[in-house]
């Protein structure tokens, strides 16, 4: 009997609750339901990609594609593949800072590194890049800032530490997997990166440029590759294990200008972040 008498009250007292909060804060309700609704349509759109979308759009993309890590998100969208990244490492770096589980002191090999003031930020990377690359008509030179996207889903730059500079003094600030942090926090290759050459080989698929074509290690059957095998956009045309009837790709060697010579072979595709 004192329960239900309980119960009945709860019945009277709640809506009169709900009615009062309503009305006195009924500005606040309408501004704080907005952003809840808006992430309820966002999580119900990434959902449908990650079930039934992205399986067949993955499933309509070159094999070569498949080696981008879990954390990067690929489709296709027409004649496009799409990339989406946080360029968050999967490796160690000094760069996480003190405290993060990520950090590893500097354990390398250069003895002038130095860390430089920057720390590593989460980005949100998306990159259009074309499904099927072709040489293009007049080779665009490659801009200051990201490039291109490693398999692990962290930037590459290009052979600069700024307009026309080198990167003889750059480098010095390389962790010991060969990336290190920009100003706003963005991590990046510019030359080798050693985490990803060791997990996957010398000779694997390392990431892809703008324009589409695949950047290869510095080994190809077995042999460093050198500058002198290559043309003046750091690429050539032969087949890879990704792509048995041949492609142009660029590979990485140890001398300027590392990854990518003078611009981009095709046509860049777009990048926002
Ligand atoms: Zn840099
Ligand atoms: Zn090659």
């Amino acid at each position: 009997m004192k329960s239900l008498l309980n119960i009945a009250g709860m019945w009277l007292v709640l809506p009169a609750l709900w009615l009062s909060f309503a009305c006195t804060n009924k500005s606040d309700t309408v501004i704080a339901a907005n952003p809840v609704l808006d992430r309820d349509l966002r999580n119900i759109d990434s959902d449908d990609n990650a079930n039934t979308d992205e399986a067949d759009d993955l499933a309509s993309l070159p094999a070569a594609f498949s080696h981008f890590s879990d954390e990067v998100e690929v489709y296709r969208d027409g004649d496009w593949v799409v990339i989406q990244s946080t360029g968050i490492p999967d490796h160690a770096s000094p760069y996480f800072g003190n405290g993060d589980s990520r950090y590893e002191a500097y354990n390398g090999s250069n003895a002038a590194f130095r860390l430089n003031p920057n720390s590593i930020a989460e980005q949100q990377f998306t990159l259009r890049i074309p499904l099927a690359p072709s040489k293009a008509a007049s080779h665009q030179a490659t801009p200051l800032g990201t490039i291109g996207l490693a398999v692990n889903g962290v930037a590459i730059f290009n052979q600069y530490a700024g307009p026309d500079q080198p990167l003889t003094n750059e480098i010095n600030s390389f962790d010991q997997y060969n990336g290190h942090p920009q100003r706003t926090g963005v991590y990046h290759y510019h030359i080798e990166p050693l985490a990803l050459t060791a997990a996957r080989g010398r000779d694997a698929l390392i990431g892809f440029l703008l324009d589409g074509f695949p950047v290869y290690g510095p080994e190809e059957n077995g042999v460093e590759v050198s500058n002198a095998d290559l043309d003046e956009f750091h690429g050539h045309f032969g087949p890879t294990a990704d792509y048995p009837d041949g492609i142009y790709h660029y590979h990485i060697t140890d001398e300027d200008p590392y990854i990518n010579g003078s611009g981009f072979y095709g046509e860049p595709g777009s990048i926002s972040h």
